[in-house]
């Protein structure tokens, strides 16, 4: 089911900006860390009330070795959005001190020319992020950046620290005074307390005492860090600029290097933390090794389809799911058709496979931000009709398969078919090209609760009677993971806990309020 993905098109003067010299910066004040009038700022933003889907809670970028640090941050963030759109920031260094800025909204609002020009230095991390209604707020937006004994510190986290909550607490114990409710800040609490004396070190030590999932990007005046848990649960590569001598770019998705002309060198690989400095990039490995555990869902619904992860194209792999989905249920129709956008390459393999035309039966609005008003009875399907049209010539009198990623609670699957049908369909098949969402992800994914997952407690045939489709059908645990892995992949190398209840990294602060109404089973 396709998110939110809010991409607008580059405003001319900003892709100027990506090729203008840094020139004529204002001496800085005598700080270390510089924070851009925050206050002038709004600090929270509304979520989307008809959104029904898992989110993906944040996406990180750095460039070490460029003059355009802050602007190519910009731009890399931009290639980023679809992995967060609640709030946008960007610290850099000019070898000196740091200069820091964070807002909510998308990264077009959250930056001006005039403030890209007040980040100076040729070292920058950035962050976008996605929040539930509560966390919504400014304090909470990455990247945080401190002062303490050894100078400045900032950080960039994608995924959920899931001890973080006992750490917070032996460090509130120990006088730690916490300014936002992110587990990322625990964090610098542990690197500013190390006791170690190189930056490396320091941080090596936080994370060692951390767990859960981190693809990770730290900074000081003069050193990026760039690290990955050791179960590579979140994804993170390494790019360089070609015609640089050292600029080096690390990122959530290697599609943010394309847009600045990167190349993708290789990912960053669970456990591994780089350290890139004027001496070039070393790569060290010291956190316990575990199994590699990356997140399948990257792959069918999160990363854009023109990424590459592990390896693989992201775009190949959902048209294999969709494959793989015909295989496993397959239907006479006469049209297969997506929803669109995420949708699309699994619905193209389905096509292929089964021999029946693909057709763009919903077009989605490209230019259709958050909603704010609540629908009333009378136009109760606006929020999806605002994304969505059918297009009627396509579906009338016809046996319809419509394919889609996911089901979360429901309601706007239930809302999609009977917008097919009453453009004509004659019958509706639809087909997820993944298993059924039973169980929440505490691995950096915004996911309902159990309770409200609809395939938690409904069986297929339940949902199929909800949803008003003719038939449902959802690809297998071991058909995703196998079409995921690939014939000379390793299909046991991914996490899917959302799906299976099988997960890696177990707690004790499991969704305290839901435990009595599941059990967890734990992967081997
Ligand atoms: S629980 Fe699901 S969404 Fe979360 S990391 Fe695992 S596969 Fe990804």
């Amino acid at each position: 089911m396709e998110k939110a993905r809010h991409q607008p098109s580059l405003p001319g003067a900003l892709v100027a900006l990506a090729i203008r010299a840094a020139h004529g910066y204002a001496a800085p004040m005598r700080r270390s860390l510089v924070v851009l009038d925050p206050a002038q700022l709004p600090t929270t933003t509304a979520v989307d009330p008809t959104d029904d889907h898992f989110h993906d809670e944040c996406g990180v970028f750095a460039i070490y070795g460029h003059s355009e640090s802050a602007n190519l941050a910009y731009l890399g963030l931009h290639a980023l959005q679809h992995r967060g759109q609640e709030s946008a920031g960007i610290v850099t260094s000019d070898g000196q001190q740091l200069y820091a800025h964070r807002a909510m909204g998308l990264v077009q609002d959250a930056f001006s020319q005039a403030q890209l020009a007040k980040l100076p230095g040729r070292l920058a991390i950035g962050h976008v992020r996605y929040s539930t209604a509560g966390g919504s707020h400014l304090k909470n937006a990455q990247p945080f950046a401190i002062n303490y004994a050894r100078g400045s510190l900032a950080v960039a986290h994608n995924g959920n620290l899931t001890n973080a909550e006992q750490l917070r607490q032996n460090l509130e114990e120990r006088g730690s005074i916490f300014q936002s409710s992110s587990d990322t800040e625990v964090l610098l609490h542990l690197v500013a307390m190390s006791k170690e004396v190189a930056f490396e070190d320091r941080v090596a030590e936080a994370l060692n005492q951390v767990e859960g999932a981190w693809s990770i990007v730290f900074m000081n005046e003069g050193t990026l860090l760039a690290a990955r848990d050791p179960m590579g649960i979140r994804p993170l590569c390494l790019g360089v600029l070609p015609g640089t001598k050292d600029a080096h770019v690390i990122a959530s998705e290697p599609t943010s290097f394309d847009l600045i002309g990167a190349e993708y060198m290789r990912d960053v690989e669970p456990g591994e933390m780089l350290i890139i400095d004027s001496t070039g990039v070393r790569s060290v490995r010291p956190f316990k090794p575990a199994p590699r555990r990356a997140c399948v869902f990257e792959h069918v619904y999160f990363a854009r389809p023109d990424a590459h992860l592990g390896g693989r194209s992201v775009y190949e792999v959902r048209k294999s799911l969709g494959r793989r989905l015909a295989a496993e249920h397959p239907v006479d129709a006469d049209v297969v058709i997506p929803v669109p956008d995420s949708g699309v390459p699994s619905a193209l393999g389905y096509a292929l496979e089964r021999g029946i035309p693909f057709e763009l039966g919903l077009i989605r609005s490209h230019y259709v931000g958050r909603t704010f008003i609540e629908p009333q009875q009378s136009i109760r399907h606006f929020g999806v009709r605002l994304k969505l049209n059918p297009v009627e010539g396509v579906l009338r009198g016809k046996r319809v398969v419509v394919i889609d990623d996911s089901i979360v609670r429901g309601t706007t699957s239930r809302k999609i078919v009977k917008m097919i049908r009453d453009a004509g369909a004659r019958e509706v098949h639809l087909r997820i090209s993944s298993p059924p969402t039973q169980w929440p992800c505490y691995y950096g994914i915004d996911t309902p609760t159990r309770r409200e997952l609809i395939a938690s407690s409904h069986t297929t045939e339940e949902i199929a009677r909800y949803v008003t489709a003719d038939t449902l059908g959802y690809l297998s645990l071991d058909g995703m993971l196998t079409s995921v892995a690939g014939e000379n992949g390793d299909a046991k190398g991914f996490c899917h806990a959302c799906f299976s209840g099988e997960y890696p990294i177990a707690f004790d602060g499991m969704n305290r309020a839901e435990r009595s109404s599941y059990s967890i089973k734990t992967a081997e």
